[in-house]
């Protein structure tokens, strides 16, 4: 997920990190991210099963990537690859920083009167550039496993809540797009096509 009001590059050293963050992995190879339209984004993803070396690589290859595009959140079919597994580094209401690994991600969101929307801004780095309001539960609770397999369970409130939602969405091949007004598509698509030159084919690779 792409955040329009993103902290500025070097401040986050400073947001104060949650319990629950996990160091993300190093060292991995910046890849071009896929857009939307490519039918990988549109499908249910592939369930994670093998904890391996090769899942190791893939998730370092997507923090490399996240970072590169200045994002919050990544899942793997933005890299391309069909695996129901994301990463995330979000702040939530509190500007308390949560950074974790989901494989197979299960969300919970609340019900009845827990349920509060909150429509704010959303946008995404598979269609950079572009930012509408999408309303969405203000909370919400995913569980799934780390790249190791250990089960792993995150809550997050404000930007967090979003990101969590956002992600888990794109293992299940829905895009925020989906969830929007056909006017407010109309409006994500303007914005993305002006500000096309600034994400070139293969971006984040070519920055
Ligand atoms: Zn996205």
């Amino acid at each position: 997920m792409s955040e329009s009001e993103r902290p500025a590059e070097g401040s986050r050293a400073v947001l104060p990190v949650s319990p629950a963050s996990v160091d993300l992995p190093t060292g991995g190879v910046v890849r071009p991210m896929t857009r939307w339209g490519t039918p990988v984004m549109h499908e249910a993803q592939a369930p994670v099963t093998s904890y391996d070396d090769e899942l190791a690589s893939l998730v370092a290859d997507m923090v490399a990537t996240m970072y590169a595009a200045d994002g919050v959140g990544l899942a793997a079919c933005q890299v391309g690859v069909d695996l129901a597994v994301f990463v995330f580094d979000c702040p939530d209401e509190d500007g308390v920083v949560t950074r974790g690994v989901v494989c197979n991600p299960v969300l919970e969101l609340p019900e009845g009167k827990d349920r509060r929307l909150d429509d704010g801004d959303e946008g995404c780095l598979s269609y950079p550039g572009a930012f509408v309001e999408c309303a969405r539960p203000d909370t919400a609770t995913v569980r799934g496993q780390d790249a190791g397999g250990a089960d792993v369970e995150y809550t997050g409130t404000g930007l967090l809540a979003r990101c969590l939602q956002h992600e888990t969405d794109h293992t299940a091949g829905t895009v925020f797009g989906d969830r929007v007004s056909a006017r407010n598509r109309k409006k994500l698509r303007k914005q993305m096509e002006s500000a096309a030159e600034d994400y070139p084919e293969g971006w984040p690779t070519t920055s």
